[in-house]
């Protein structure tokens, strides 16, 4: 079968998602095209912006390439305050950017999730309309229960790596780090009513085309409403500070998994991931022409960024007023694609599955 007969297939199966990972320069060009046919079909020309806080970087796990992993003991542990929070959530509400996520190192505490809940609370409180998404790890099924109770919409848990054997490649083996407890709570998160987001590190050491093209399925067969990717970046201090991409082309392969995913759940948001703009000046912009419809621009505090090192990064500017959280949604956008404000960002993928 010929590329473009391939590219119009309606179904894929392993061995047709590693030929589309797998292409030419000329092939390439193709399948980008087409999944910004189909992006256009399902979702547009328009851009998601998420206003991006890290909660906190204390960690209870110890993920081998993750820079805030517990056994770093050279990281500044710190946890935002509530006014810091409150900050954020009157400059997403204020900008119009419409939603913001919450992302933190894994914590269970009672004091956590309370915590958590008073964040939601009050954000419901001023403003109801504001989208939340919540990527705050493995928690037990009351928790996701809870916070979804008190008004968090998204919840996104990255399998990281969909093949149990190989995910004990890069996390220890043991109760903490449980490929099949994973697995559960992205099914808890699902059965709470979150719209689920998952996704994969691209260009782990002993990944293939093959094992990516199975991480696509994976995603598909969980039938996901979200996805968030991006390229592993190793991080000083931690057990995999000089592990090597497989991939000689690291921004090409990201690209192609995102465009992927575009051309195979249609109508799901991508993210265009920070990690993509780490590994190429452009990272963003490219992953939103390959597919992606999601940014988020970052609005911790720049001390408190600096601290939330899962990888090695460039920092970003600062984002202190409306003003300057808009432009810097808008800076990755390319021509062509434009951002949606005053919107909660709901994928068209989660509105058809629970209108119907
Ligand atoms: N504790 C939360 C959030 C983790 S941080 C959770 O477990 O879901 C968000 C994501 O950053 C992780 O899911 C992982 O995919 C990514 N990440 C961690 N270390 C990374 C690295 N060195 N390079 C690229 N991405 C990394």
């Amino acid at each position: 079968m010929d590329f473009k007969t391939l590219l119009d297939k309606q179904d894929f199966d392993i061995e047709d998602i590693v030929r589309l990972l797998d292409c030419n320069p000329a092939e390439e060009a193709l399948l980008f095209a087409k999944a910004d046919e189909v992006r256009l079909a399902n979702v547009g020309n328009g851009v998601y912006g998420r206003a991006l806080i890290e909660l906190t970087n204390y960690c209870k796990k110890d993920c081998y390439y993750c820079g805030i992993r517990k056994s770093n003991k050279s990281v500044e542990r710190y946890m935002l305050d509530f006014e810091q929070v409150k900050y954020a959530i009157h400059l997403a509400s204020d900008s119009g950017i419409g939603s913001m996520a919450i992302q933190s190192g894994e914590l269970s505490s009672p004091e956590f999730t309370d915590f958590v809940i008073r964040i939601l609370n009050y954000a419901k409180s001023i403003d109801p309309n504001l989208g939340i998404t919540l990527s705050c790890g493995e928690q037990s099924p009351e928790t996701y229960k809870k916070w979804f109770d008190a008004g968090a919409e998204r919840y996104l848990l990255r399998i990281e790596v969909s093949d149990e054997e190989t995910y004990y490649n890069f996390h220890p083996n043991n109760e903490l780090h449980s490929f099949q407890n994973r697995l559960s709570c992205l099914q808890s998160i699902r059965d709470a009513g979150f719209q689920t987001g998952t996704g994969v590190m691209i260009g782990l050491p002993g990944q293939t085309v093959e094992s990516l093209a199975k991480d696509v399925v994976f995603m598909r067969d969980f039938n996901i409403h979200m996805c968030g990717m991006g390229p592993f970046i190793p991080c000083n201090g931690t057990p995999m500070e000089n592990a090597k991409s497989p991939f000689e082309d690291l921004v090409g392969m990201s690209l192609r998994m995102i465009a992927v995913m575009r051309i195979v759940m249609k109508d799901i948001n991508i993210v265009a991931s920070t990690a993509m703009e780490t590994i190429h000046p452009q990272g963003r912009s490219r992953a939103i022409q390959a597919g992606a419809n999601v940014v988020m621009p970052n609005v911790n505090p720049l001390e408190h960024r600096k601290k939330y090192k899962l990888y090695e990064k460039i920092p970003t500017g600062i984002i202190d007023s409306v003003d300057s959280l808009i432009n810097a949604a808008y800076a990755p956008i390319p021509e062509g694609y434009h951002l949606i404000l005053n919107q909660k960002g709901t994928a068209p993928h989660y509105l058809k599955e629970h209108l119907i």
